[in-house]
């Protein structure tokens, strides 16, 4: 039998006790009692994500990686034409790959073994058990691609070669988990307590109405959606653009070869320490929907992977400095050290709770009570030492300046290249906003008193 690890919120579960359902707020997802016109403009992702995404894609396939000429063309001939000439093309080989390739992650994602992990209450007051595979899932997808492409019968660079194909088939199989999402959470809820509903069916498809959709007992939509297909997929594409450059150049620039070491390394180190996504904000708030749905199968292969991508297609014509490539390189370490050892600290503090230390010093929290609708009191520990006393959001941080660096290693100045950063750069100050409105909701005075005891959200007298 597997044990399942306990928390500190299973230990505070024990501890919770029912109370009569009054003054009860629901601090999950916002976005009821919108307005007809807010609820349109929040949903405006729905078309300017695609848009954006097929942008990227033909601009670095048939316009050198240059938003300029793409535009000329645009102004031009128009974007449909353009689309319909360098856009996705749907092909029966990037079809199958895709079929294959999404079962074969969701069959590992149902029947490897793992440990059980337990997530966040959820507003209704559920507590949802979690399998942790998908380090080995990684390395089993990994394994086979590398034993495949040694034994001839996989060419390591499919993924560049069939980029078109495979993207198109990304596209489809992202719409159709939103679509199924969206009529599941009608006819088949997993919890119904924890729906929820804007009044727009518009952004409800955007944003989700199910907080946590699942297939049977364990088989979380969201999980395997947010961290299997997509997140697996980021290092098979770079892998892929490294064996096409070397087939196309008969070596690989040292530029792709550090981006694909950072980003080797954020994804490895996602799979590691799978156990503490189940804390974060993807999967313990977002309902989901297109946004982590199709956000996940396609958004991501396309713009995470954009420096592997652009360096795949356009190596440089002057290769860049050492001293340049090791600065960069050294500036995505720190970013990444500080992500993950501002991450660790929230982890642990959950973890042990009291009596945890952090930076050798007893941790120290404030105590924030909450309210789940089914009317029982918890408490969180809000942690106010290291990181967490330094900004409120340190992991962002070293997130932006990883993103940042990934970028930077390209050494282009076209604005094609710099689209993750950007992307990363707006989404986390979205993040942040949203989240501190939910928790300000959740926890009421405790809160405040955070926010005053830590009152930057970044970097300490920036912002
Ligand atoms: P966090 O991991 O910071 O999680 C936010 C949650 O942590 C809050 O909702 C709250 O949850 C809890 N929390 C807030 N303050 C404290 C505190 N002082 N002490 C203890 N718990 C606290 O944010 P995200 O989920 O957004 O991000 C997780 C990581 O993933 C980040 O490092 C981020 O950079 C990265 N990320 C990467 C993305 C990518 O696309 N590459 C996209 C988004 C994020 P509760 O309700 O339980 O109290």
């Amino acid at each position: 039998m597997i044990a399942i690890k306990t928390t500190e919120i299973e230990k505070t579960a024990a501890a919770s006790v029912s109370l009569p359902l009054t003054d009860v707020k629901i601090w999950g997802r916002t976005g009821a009692g919108r307005s007809w016109l807010g609820s349109l403009v929040a949903s405006l992702p729905l078309v300017l994500a695609p848009l954006t995404c097929a942008s990227v894609f033909i601009t670095l396939r048939a316009y050198s990686g240059s938003f300029s000429l793409f535009a000329a063309a645009v102004a031009e001939e128009g974007f449909w034409p353009v689309y319909q000439q360098h856009g996705p093309q749907l092909t029966a080989k990037g079809a199958v790959a895709v079929v294959c390739y999404v079962g074969l992650q969701a069959l590992l994602f149902r029947f490897l073994p793992g440990e059980l992990r337990t997530g966040q209450y959820t507003p209704a007051g559920h507590l949802l058990t979690y399998r942790m595979n998908g380090l080995s899932a990684w390395t089993i997808t990994h394994l086979l691609y590398f034993a495949l492409s040694w034994a001839g019968v996989l060419d390591p660079a499919f993924i560049a070669r069939n980029w078109s194909g495979l993207i198109a088939a990304m596209n489809i199989a992202g719409l159709a988990v939103s679509v199924f999402a969206f009529v599941k959470a009608y006819v088949s809820p997993t919890h119904p307590d924890d729906r929820k509903f804007s009044g727009s069916s518009v952004y409800d498809f955007f944003m989700g109405i199910e907080l946590n959709p699942r297939l049977g007992e364990m088989f979380d939509l969201k999980l395997f959606s947010n961290g299997r297909p997509g997140m697996i997929l980021w290092t098979l594409i770079n892998f892929s653009n490294l064996a096409y450059q070397h087939q196309t150049l008969g070596h690989v620039e040292p530029s792709l070869a550090l981006v694909t070491v950072l980003q080797v390394m954020y994804v490895v180190d996602f799979f590691v320490n799978e156990s503490w996504y189940l804390g974060t904000i993807d999967i313990a708030h977002d309902h989901y929907g297109f946004y982590l749905g199709w956000g996940c199968f396609c958004f991501l292969p396309i713009m995470y992977t954009v420096q592997a991508q652009y360096l795949g297609m356009h190596p440089p014509a002057a290769p860049a400095s050492y001293t340049y490539l090791a600065v960069v390189f050294a500036a995505g370490l720190v970013g990444y050290a500080m992500f993950r050892s501002v991450n660790d600290q929230k982890s642990k503090a959950r973890l042990l709770g009291h009596g945890c230390c952090i930076w050798g010093k007893p941790a120290q929290y404030i105590v924030a009570p909450y309210r789940t609708t089914d009317g029982r009191a918890h408490k969180s520990l809000l942690l106010c030492s290291g990181w967490w006393g330094w900004s409120r959001h340190a992991n962002y941080v070293g997130d932006l300046l990883l993103s940042y660096s990934f970028c930077a290693l390209v050494r282009s100045t076209n604005a094609v290249v710099w689209t993750y950063a950007v992307w990363m750069t707006l989404c986390l100050v979205h993040r942040c906003m949203r989240d501190e409105k939910r928790l300000s909701v959740k926890y009421g005075a405790a809160w405040t008193e955070y926010c005053q005891r830590v009152p930057w959200r970044f970097v300490p007298g920036v912002w």
